[in-house]
């Protein structure tokens, strides 16, 4: 019973089964039953019974909640870490260390949020009108998440979506559904009423789509694809819903001339590496001045050898399986194409012995792709970094935005000039410098260009979940109002 409906668990209307698969072993976690239309209606339709009244909750009242929920989560954290890293194929250590740690956080963050939802000041805009706004929420909300973070990514969405009082129904990868449907589960201990937030558990372009497409939902937010993102537009366009899209990227690392290349190489090793490269904001170019070219890929190579890619529960593993085989073998063939015109410094296999059976990759190096190559260009999802030199800063800069994404980007220099143009210049909507990677639950994410648009984390992702509402009070009591007579004169 995978489907959670209105506080219910139920059995997937398709009657079709997928087999949970833990990729770094090939062994089924879990059999679920895909939705099937009637349970998206159904959804929509409970989300929709749902919403007036928690709209109407007090901040305080659903704070409460959020409150009580990160609790919970906390106590269950370990249930929680066993199911995500069996789903995905993460390291145990990732899961306990990053992924649970900053959902909770997430959950606090909104905790708090939720009761500081602020609107401009009530104000006399003209002499004769008070005028206020009231910050509402949309409505029911249709989300789709994706696999690589499916925790973290069920928190995204449904966090900011209830505390602004909407009411959610989320469709994750159907490959990684059992965090999300634990999320759920424990919000409705934590107090949350039945059908504010429901999941489906179904496939993409069937029960995907026809959420996105719904009639009764409000508001669209996806996160995924660029090409599944462009179908989810037209699909709001059916009845003008409100859009938020984060479609991944192709995050350059500018390495400068005087940077600390010793940071920036373990910089570039971890920012790479994280979720074994499945990360939309990962390091994939790295684009380093052609006099410390060769230093840094030597010292990157040196530490890609290094990382062990080993079995999720083994203390010791730095990275672990791609999420499914079908990704391995994707990010696989792209590797190989690159064979044929550029260099492969380090990696580029998989292993053998113990992990055979599992989708693993080793990290791979690679220099000497041409900007507009493959690898350089399109998004690998993998443990995979391209580099390529620069000679001018306004060269590394263009190189940095010769991309269709903009998500985020990282500057590595110690020249305060140079960091202050860089964060100016590169076109995403995150820039670190001489870092890569920490996100914080104050501070926005979401991408420029083709990465899509709208803001998750932070106070920024209500303007995505609230609308604004101008109310004005005439305050002259007056029948024949002032302005009235441009319209008629009173004789
Ligand atoms: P995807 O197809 O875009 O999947 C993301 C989500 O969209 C999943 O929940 C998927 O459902 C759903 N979906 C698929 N087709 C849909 C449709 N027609 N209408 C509505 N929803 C639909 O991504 P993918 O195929 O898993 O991965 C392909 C590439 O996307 C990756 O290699 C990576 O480059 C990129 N990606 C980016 C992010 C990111 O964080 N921005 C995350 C994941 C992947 P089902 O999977 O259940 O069918
Ligand atoms: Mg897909």
């Amino acid at each position: 019973m995978h489907q959670f409906i209105d506080g219910q668990f139920q059995t997937g209307a398709s009657g079709r089964k997928l087999d949970i698969i833990n990729p770094a072993t090939g062994e089924s976690v879990e059999t679920v039953t895909l939705a099937g239309r009637a349970d998206v209606d159904q959804a929509v339709a409970a989300a929709r019974a749902a919403f007036p009244s928690w709209a109407a909750a007090t901040p305080g009242e659903r704070s409460t909640v959020l409150s009580r929920f990160a609790r919970l989560l906390a106590e269950q954290a370990e249930d929680y870490a066993v199911a995500e890293s069996r789903q995905t194929g993460k390291p145990l250590r990732l899961v306990r260390e990053f992924d649970i740690p900053g959902t909770i956080d997430n959950a606090d963050f909104f905790a708090g949020a939720a009761r500081n939802l602020e609107g401009k000041a009530t104000a006399e805009y003209s002499p004769d009108h008070t005028s206020s706004i009231r910050r509402e929420a949309i409505g029911v909300i249709g989300s789709i998440s994706p696999w690589n973070y499916p925790l973290q990514m069920a928190a995204w969405k449904i966090l900011p979506a209830i505390a602004a009082g909407n009411t959610i129904v989320l469709k994750p990868a159907q490959i990684t559904p059992l965090t999300s449907l634990m999320f759920a589960r424990t919000l409705q201990e934590a107090g949350l009423p039945d059908g504010v937030v429901n999941i489906i558990v179904g496939d993409g372009s069937e029960a995907g789509a026809a959420l996105m497409r719904h009639p009764g939902v409000d508001m669209v937010s996806f996160t995924g694809s660029t090409t599944v993102g462009r179908t989810v537009l037209e699909a709001a366009a059916i009845n003008s819903k409100r859009v938020h899209l984060e479609l991944g990227g192709k995050a350059p690392f500018v390495v400068f001339d005087d940077a600390d290349i010793e940071a920036a190489a373990h910089g570039a090793v971890a920012g790479s590496l994280i979720n074994t490269g499945q990360d939309c904001t990962a390091a994939t170019r790295a684009i380093v001045h052609r006099s410390i070219h060769d230093t840094f890929v030597a010292r990157v190579a040196e530490l890609y050898r290094d990382i062990r890619v080993g079995l999720p529960d083994d203390e010791d593993t730095d990275i672990g399986p791609l999420a499914s085989y079908a990704h391995r073998d994707r990010v696989a063939a792209m590797v190989d194409r690159a064979r044929n015109y550029a260099t492969i410094v380090t990696g580029g296999s998989t292993p053998g012995d113990l992990l055979a059976p599992g989708a693993f990759y080793t990290p791979t190096l690679i220099t000497g792709a041409a900007p507009d190559s493959e690898i350089v260009r399109d998004e690998v999802f993998g443990p995979v970094l391209a580099v390529l030199p620069f000679d001018s800063d306004d060269e590394a800069i263009a190189l940095a935005n010769d991309t269709p994404y903009g998500l985020a980007a990282s500057a590595w220099t110690r020249d305060v000039y140079r960091s202050l143009r860089a964060t100016r210049d590169i076109k995403a909507g995150c820039v670190w410098v001489n870092d890569h990677i920490p996100i914080i639950s104050e501070m926005p994410h979401g991408g420029v260009k083709e990465s899509g648009f709208g803001k998750d984390m932070s106070t920024y992702s209500f303007d995505e979940y609230t609308q604004v509402k101008h109310v004005m009070f005439d305050i002259t009591g007056t029948a024949h109002k002032d302005w009235h007579r441009t319209i008629y004169k009173l004789r």
